[in-house]
């Protein structure tokens, strides 16, 4: 049980990170705020990452993402894939990805499992081997290490072992990643960490996987914050819709302020990007193109955040699939609870009354009775 520094309230639903109720991230931000900054100042200097992306005039400007670093000498940016030696940046670029990957058969635990080719079929003939589930058939899964965004509750909290000069790591080609596939791999999901930061390495691993399947199925996708740089971003639209692939948006909260509050960084960036690629939907309407979720945070991501995020999704199209994913404790929001089924249960219903066709709670074993 943590207590708001702002209004004193104590409750199992607050967490020490960031320190701050929902009501006062809401309602008063300003007192708030320098709470929410020292929460993450201290995530970040545990890990010896930038508490803030570089904005030096004369550094080398970095514009994969959203926090568009200008790096100095000798500094590097937000993600810290890469830095500025000597006037020139070093690191992960579009050839050599700060990554791992692994095969898992399908149909897998994809965030879009439920909606996707690979877990239904849907798209078949032209983009699914089966009717139903893919079984017989892999995706490959490809991990960036590094992110944009600096969440509190972050799942996959791991991958800063693998930046910077922590851990000496050979970067990997993309020739050499889009070599390991084979004829029983059906889909790529590019996913991380967040590949917004290394998004052209993404895509030219894709076009060399593309090249060489032949006329086999190869579905590209990405999962992501949305962070990403909008001309980047069109370019792997067309990857994607083209291969029957999707694009899967992670909506982390509706009131910027919440965002800043839980992941560090504005969420404007990401609700136009996911605007953009819903005017593409008409090009390919099956297998869907676009997915949505939203990780169900106790006490911070209520029925008023799915609200909303439900009315913007349905304004753009009201058969974009959603999925209410249950939250379970880690990094530095670990003294919160599972999601519980009430809390759950009210975000579908709020979600399916705002006019979506298409809601779905995801990891369902984790919903506890707590509260
Ligand atoms: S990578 Fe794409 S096609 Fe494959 S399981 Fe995930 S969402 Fe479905
Ligand atoms: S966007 Fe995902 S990987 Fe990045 S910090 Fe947030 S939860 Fe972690
Ligand atoms: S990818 Fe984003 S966070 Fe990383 S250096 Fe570039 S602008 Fe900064
Ligand atoms: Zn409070």
């Amino acid at each position: 049980m943590a207590e708001c520094k702002v209004c004193q309230k104590k409750s199992f639903l607050i967490s020490d990170y960031p320190g701050v109720c929902l009501d006062c991230i809401r309602n008063d931000f300003e007192r708030a705020k320098p709470y929410i900054l020292e929460a993450h100042k201290k995530t970040r200097k545990d890990f010896a990452l930038p508490f803030i992306p570089p904005k030096e005039k004369a550094g080398i400007l970095c514009n994969l993402c959203v926090n568009e670093c200008r790096i100095g000498e000798n500094e590097k940016g937000f993600c810290d894939l890469r830095k500025n030696l000597k006037g020139k940046l070093i690191g992960a670029d579009v050839k050599r990805g700060n990554l791992s990957f692994y095969f898992d058969p399908l149909p897998t635990n994809c965030v879009a499992d439920w909606t996707c080719p690979g877990g239904t079929g849907c798209g078949f003939p032209e983009f699914s081997y089966q009717k139903g589930p893919e079984y017989g058939y892999k995706n490959l899964a490809v991990f960036y290490n590094g992110c944009s965004y600096n969440c509190l509750f972050c799942q996959n909290w791991h991958f800063r072992d693998a930046l910077g000069d922590r851990e000496k790591r050979k970067l990997i080609l993309s020739r050499d990643l889009a070599s390991i596939i084979d004829e029983k791999t059906s889909c790529i999901c590019f996913f991380g960490g967040d590949p917004s930061c290394q998004l052209p390495h993404s895509i030219l691993t894709s076009k060399i996987a593309l090249k060489n399947k032949k006329n086999r199925i190869l579905r590209i996708c990405w999962e992501t914050n949305g962070s990403m740089n909008e001309n980047l971003l069109a370019e792997i639209v067309e990857i994607a819709l083209a291969s029957g692939g999707c694009i899967k948006f992670d909506l982390k909260a509706w009131t910027e302020e919440l965002n800043i509050a839980l992941c560090g960084v504005s969420n404007k960036r990401t609700f136009d990007n996911f605007a953009k690629v819903s005017s593409y939907i008409k090009k390919r309407p099956i297998p869907p193109l676009l997915i949505a979720s939203t990780l169900l945070v106790p006490g911070y991501v209520d029925e008023y955040e799915i609200e909303k995020i439900s009315k913007f999704i349905y304004s753009l199209n009201k058969n974009i699939p959603y999925s209410l994913l249950a939250f379970y404790p880690s990094f530095y929001m670990h003294d919160l609870p599972t999601t519980s089924y009430p809390h759950a249960y009210r975000c579908k219903e709020v979600a399916l009354n705002s006019g979506l066709k298409n809601v779905h709670i995801g990891n369902f074993h984790l919903l506890s009775h707590r509260y």
